[in-house]
């Protein structure tokens, strides 16, 4: 349930996309001139430590990479030369594992695809994560994306030619106008691709968005609908020999992300960039999110304890491992009172979790409801 192996995971937040999606609210810039100022900083920091001199130690360059994942924003608007330039900063300074897992997220409209998928995998990049969000061009347009579907699978194409062993689809549910028959579609489109790998995030409506504003009016599917679509996805992509192994993730022949693995298993890492988190030695903190503030140099905020029993049970549950009540009941010194085994029985007989050998596992149907159900069960533990 806690990761103690010692290891840690580099993220780079890569804070620039070519235009602003009408849903998104990362925290993202549209002027690429600041891109070279800002992989100059982020290889400083990675070099320094300085922005988070206050939460890490001497110890942290001895520390194991396994995995490193450059985020956004759009990291594929990373020169190879920048992406290289990132990398050799962990590799000098920290002790990269040779089978590190190294992710690159990528926007499907990049131009001269083989090109690039090549230098990333010559700078060492073996996983992609590529961003399809849907099959059928007009969802694709209502998400303000510009390249069609097949955009992203001469991208998939290209990055097994490269020689990138695991990659990933991102798709969205519950898109303007999206029907169970447009969905299935996307599904199949992206199981006919040679992946390894599928996330699923449910569109919500973030304040300060354009599609916040525009909410009524957008066509967006209603809340049982989205609960009828979520456990169709879930059942097709697991018919189709998919593990269903994180609320949002599937994968085949166990290709977890590694990398956000660690985030559920309550593991350490550090993030660099503008609004990059990190967790480091049971402390997280932060960058702002203010490109001009990282350029200059500002350190992190520290945003206090992690790894506390509530957070524990919130991250476990999010997996297919669950949550084992006894391991959690002795790191934590908890007795379990009567009130949240009945929460436990309750939630049980509604379908919610299952309940085997001392282990809690969310199904579907508690997955899709997951807040809902920790909440519920942290209050009948903690507040009793
Ligand atoms: S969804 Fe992705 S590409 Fe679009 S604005 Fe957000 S981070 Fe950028």
């Amino acid at each position: 349930m806690t990761r103690s192996d010692g290891s840690i995971g580099i993220y780079f937040h890569v804070p620039f996309c070519a235009s602003k999606c009408p849903y998104c609210d990362f925290y993202s810039h549209c002027d690429p001139a600041l891109l070279p100022a800002y992989a100059d900083a982020v290889i400083r920091e990675a070099h320094t430590l300085s922005g988070c001199r206050d939460f890490t130690d001497a110890d942290v360059f001895d520390r194991r990479i396994e995995s490193v994942y450059f985020g956004g924003g759009t990291p594929s608007l990373l020169s190879i030369a920048q992406i290289g330039g990132m990398l050799s900063a962990v590799s000098n300074r920290f002790s990269l594992a040779p089978d590190a897992e190294i992710t690159l997220e990528v926007n499907p409209s990049l131009q001269d695809k083989q090109a690039f998928f090549d230098g990333a995998a010559a700078a060492g990049v073996n996983r992609v994560s590529i961003g399809l969000q849907s099959a059928v061009d007009t969802e694709r347009r209502a998400l303000g994306r510009r390249s069609g579907a097949e955009a992203a699978a001469d991208c998939v194409k290209a990055a097994k030619n490269a020689g990138v062993t695991d990659v990933s689809l991102d798709l969205m549910i519950g898109i303007p106008h999206q029907t169970r028959q447009t969905l299935l579609e996307s599904l199949d489109f992206a199981l006919s691709l040679d992946i390894t790998h599928l996330s699923a995030y449910i569109l919500k409506t973030e304040p300060g968005t354009v599609f916040y504003k525009r909410r009524e009016t957008l066509g967006l599917p209603d809340d049982d609908t989205l609960a009828d679509y979520y456990l169709l996805m879930c059942e097709h992509l697991k018919n189709r020999g998919m593990r269903h192994y994180e609320i949002s993730n599937f994968c085949f022949d166990g290709r977890v992300g590694r990398h956000n693995m660690r985030y559920w298993q309550n593991g350490a890492y550090l993030g660099f960039g503008p609004s990059a988190h990190s967790y480091y030695n049971g402390r997280r903190f932060f960058y702002a999110d203010d490109l001009q503030a990282f350029l200059d140099g500002k350190p992190c905020t520290d945003e206090g304890a992690g790894g506390t029993a509530e957070e524990i049970m919130m991250l476990s549950l999010r997996t297919d491992a669950g949550l084992d009540l006894r391991d959690f009941a002795r790191q934590f010194d908890l007795q379990l009172p009567d009130g949240f085994t009945k929460q436990l029985s309750r939630l049980q007989t509604g379908g919610l979790l299952a309940y085997c050998d001392g282990v809690i596992r969310l199904t579907d149907r508690g997955m899709l409801l997951s807040n809902a159900v920790i909440v519920s069960l942290q209050s009948a533990l903690f507040n009793e």
